[in-house]
């Protein structure tokens, strides 16, 4: 059993804090979420929602029932018995069809009508930014935010560094642009650590979104899987099934969206090239330096990001996010990894280099062949070929 106690507020340091005792079997711990107190009236205060949000995978990979003292927002209670939970327990047998007990209201959580979205800096995080701020949208974006809820977890103890750096460059994207910034810090990686955040990503960002059900009206979700192409329920991937996810957790005062489904990673970054702010902030890496600063160029997404802007001639727009005379020293090499790779998006970039009339030099041709010789196909990896280049 989890119990989920009432929310109560607690202010420190002028920050203020939406927190909840929460019993895990008999481990007690207290849960928060912390805000500047200027935008405290942002909190969702006697709802249990983003607390039930943040303790959903644990629930349902220990099979543990919730029970919660502060009523659930009913469209989201309807949504995760129907919808969510059975899906997960019928499609992975290491989750279960665990139930909820609560109150439910149906009354909408009075809130600014803003629509917010979170900054990466990733290609899929600008290119919903992008949209969401050209002129007619459906949701124009008036927030971008940064929640401290998992995506700095995998830093460990340069987490706190990490966030706040993320924050700083999130401010100055925003300036240019001129939408607010909304930060949201929380204490999940301490007492809800998680060994693989790839299982419990789209939820917490969801829980941190639904926290603060005082200010939005609309999430949206900035999602790389967006599409039934890429459609799964896997335990190490949530992000798979963001379809289903999504489509489950909005209530009667925030909508939750998924955007980026009309375009794949290549047609993000193409689009992405014509518009100027990415040129600074394009932050595709998965090492910890922040948005705004450079990439490392060699992990596999700045290896995606790099070959693509290459293929489309803008990669030279981009040479305060990445060092491009060092990715042309390894361009040989880098496009042989692309030319050995058999998965969709490998696939797709090979076809634009071609498309293009980018010349594939002879010794990516020899390289990749001495690479398909000492490859198993079947088993190649991507460590392997970071080694290779
Ligand atoms: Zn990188």
């Amino acid at each position: 059993m989890i119990h989920i106690g009432k929310t109560y507020l607690k202010r420190e340091n002028n920050k203020s804090y939406l927190c909840s005792d929460v019993t895990i079997e008999t481990k007690k711990l207290t849960l928060w979420f912390s805000i500047d107190s200027k935008y405290e009236d942002y909190l969702c205060l006697h709802r249990a929602d983003a607390f039930v949000m943040a303790l959903l995978i644990p629930a349902t990979t220990y099979n543990y029932d919730i029970k919660c003292d502060d009523p659930i927002s009913a469209r989201l209670k309807y949504f995760l018995i129907n919808q969510l939970i059975p899906n997960l327990a019928e499609h992975a047998e290491f989750n279960h069809n665990i139930t909820i007990e609560s109150d439910i209201t149906t009354v909408p959580y009075k809130n600014k009508g803003a629509v917010g979205v979170g900054f990466s800096g990733g290609s899929d995080s600008l290119y919903t930014i992008m949209n969401h701020t050209k002129k007619d949208c459906e949701y124009p974006l008036t927030h971008i935010a940064v929640f401290n809820g998992v995506s700095f977890e995998k830093f460990k103890e340069n987490a706190s560094k990490i966030y706040l750096e993320n924050c700083k460059a999130a401010q100055r994207f925003a300036d240019e642009l001129n939408l607010k910034l909304v930060t949201l810090d929380t204490n999940f990686y301490e007492t809800l650590n998680w060994k693989f955040t790839n299982e419990i990503s789209t939820y917490r960002n969801i829980s941190c979104a639904l926290a603060l059900q005082g200010l939005f009206n609309s999430y949206l979700i900035s999602s790389f899987h967006s599409n039934l192409k890429s459609f799964r329920i896997i335990r190490y991937g949530c992000a798979f099934y963001d379809l289903l996810t999504i489509s489950s957790t909005s209530t009667e005062s925030l909508n939750i969206y998924l955007s980026g489904g009309n375009a794949d990673k290549v047609e993000k970054i193409s689009e992405l090239s014509n518009w100027e702010p990415s040129y600074k902030y394009l932050h595709s890496c998965v090492s910890p330096k922040e948005p705004g600063k450079k990439n490392c160029g060699i992990c596999k997404k700045c290896k995606d990001a790099q070959i693509i802007l290459y293929a489309l001639g803008k990669l030279d727009n981009y040479n305060t996010v990445f060092d491009i005379k060092k990715f042309k020293e390894n361009l040989p090499k880098l496009i042989a990894y692309y030319l050995v790779r058999s998965d969709h998006l490998a696939k797709s970039i090979v076809k634009l280099l071609e498309k293009n009339n980018i010349e594939i030099p002879s010794q990516s041709l020899i390289i990749a062949k001495q690479m398909e010789k000492v490859i198993d196909l079947k088993k190649k990896n991507d460590t392997l070929f970071n080694d290779l280049y």
